[in-house]
């Protein structure tokens, strides 16, 4: 199942992120996508403990950079990370994700190049669960 890129979502954005993960390779990596006060939407890589298979962000670089969001007035729309060897799902490992943003975008390598992915935290609740979440904005 695909769920449809969010509205605030961008060829530029999606450029940017297959970028830091080629930079990455051969390992995985991650980051998330924030917005500043005048909409602008910015990609953050995080500093991160990364095999092709894993990859973990540095707690006191996350908390470094959230501060720094914080400090410009942002907001945090979505996790990044990537999968070079695949699987073009999130994982079971990735349901942490949930913590950092609503949305997440998944970078997977396939034959021919990159494609990308989005989830909704509310999604994974939703199917943990069975019960929808309320409806706002
Ligand atoms: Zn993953």
């Amino acid at each position: 199942m695909s769920i449809s890129p969010p509205a605030w979502w961008t060829e530029a954005l999606g450029a940017t992120c297959i970028r830091a993960a080629e930079e990455a390779l051969p390992n995985e990596m991650c980051g998330f996508i924030w917005t500043d006060p005048r909409g602008v939407q910015q990609f953050t890589k995080l500093r991160a403990v990364a095999t092709p298979t894993s990859v973990q962000a540095v707690p006191q670089d996350v908390v470094a950079r959230m501060y720094e969001v914080d400090r410009q007035d942002g907001r945090i729309l979505a996790s990044v990370h990537t999968h070079p060897l695949g699987p073009s799902w999130f994982s079971q490992r990735d349901q942490s994700l949930a913590l950092v943003a609503t949305w997440h975008v998944l970078v997977y390598r396939q034959v021919d190049g990159w494609a990308v992915r989005f989830g909704r935290s509310e999604a994974v609740r939703e199917r943990r669960t069975g019960v929808k979440p309320p409806t706002g904005p």
